[in-house]
This record gives C-alpha cells, structure tokens and sequence, in this order.
C-alpha cells in the first residue's frame, strides 16, 4: 500500500507547474490512505474555496478527484478511475481553476453526464448530473490526463487573461508572489 505522507503539508499547485501537464495513472489499491487523502484534499478545496480538486494539483498522480457542488458536507463526493459513459449535449460557461487562479476561461462542456466510478475504499458507482456538477466532473477528469483550462483558450480569453497568466508564470519562476499592480 502506498502511503502518502505529510498529508498537512499538502499544497495545491500552480501553473505553470509541470507536474499539472503530466497524466495520471489509475489507482489500483485502496483503503484507509486513500480515504485520508480523499478527505485532505476536500479540507483543502473548502479553504480556497472551490468546488472541485484532482489529485495531481496537490502533485499526486494518481486517477482521483473529489467535489462539492453545494458546500453541504453530506455532498463531498470521491471519485476514483472515473470514467464517462454518457456525455451529451453542449453549453457555454466560464470556468475557474485552483491551479490557474485568476483566470476565468469560457469552455465548452457536456451538460449532462453519466459517470462511472469507485469510492475510495474501491467500491463502485454510478451517478448522473447536470449542468454544473456535469462541469465540474468535466473539468476535473482533464486534469487527470493533462489538460488545464488555460491550455485551450479563445483569442478573447487570451487577451482577458494574457496579464494573469504572465504573473503565475512569474510567480513560479521566482518562487514567491510577484508584485501587484
Ligand atoms: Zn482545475
């Protein structure tokens, strides 16, 4: 069994962290780890605060992300090997990121989906959503192979955003924040 130690000292990356680029692999053993870090990177989502957190922005590459679409505890969701059986229809929405902070993206997305699934400590399901939860199973399920909202823009996003992206690429050069204004 895998251990993923320090878990306090987990921190969400930015870009433009490679490791954001990287796929993830699936996971293969489960149990109380998993169900730790599940429940510490749900922790960390709510202190941003945020919807939605994959595994490999906390530098973890492993096939898992967790949600919360309403802030009601009994909505945390995990969801392990996930895997789209239904993706249908289609609807514009400008779209966030913790890894991307300060740039809004309009993607589009699915509006409904099936996904199937298993829990942490490996059992499986399935669940339909829409709209938004739809969007953020979406949205996580990218950055399980790779793919970061800032990585596919319009030339309208691109010139919204061209002063945020330059202050994380900034940022992650230098280690610290950079000067505002
Ligand atoms: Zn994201």
């Amino acid at each position: 069994m895998r251990t993923f130690e320090n878990l306090d000292k987990l921190t969400i990356l930015h870009y433009p962290n490679p490791i954001l680029k990287k796929a993830s692999a699936p996971v293969e053993e489960f149990g109380e780890e998993l169900v730790q870090l599940s429940q510490r990177m749900l922790e960390l989502m709510k202190q941003e605060p945020g919807i939605g957190l994959a595994a490999p922005q906390v530098g973890i590459l492993i096939r898992l992300f967790v949600c919360n679409v309403t802030g009601e505890p009994d909505d945390d969701l995990v969801f392990v090997n996930p895997r789209f059986t239904e993706l249908t229809g289609a609807v514009d929405c400008e779209e966030g990121c913790l890894s991307v902070p300060g740039v809004n993206v309009t993607k589009r997305r699915a509006s409904h989906a099936v996904i199937e699934a298993m829990d942490a400590t490996g059992r499986p399901f399935q669940m339909s959503g829409i709209d938004l939860l739809a969007r953020v199973w979406q949205h996580e399920t990218d950055h399980l192979d790779g793919r970061l909202i800032s990585d596919t823009m319009s030339t309208a996003d691109e010139i919204v955003n061209r002063r945020a992206i330059k202050q994380l690429k900034e940022e992650y050069a230098g280690g610290r924040p950079a000067p505002r204004g």
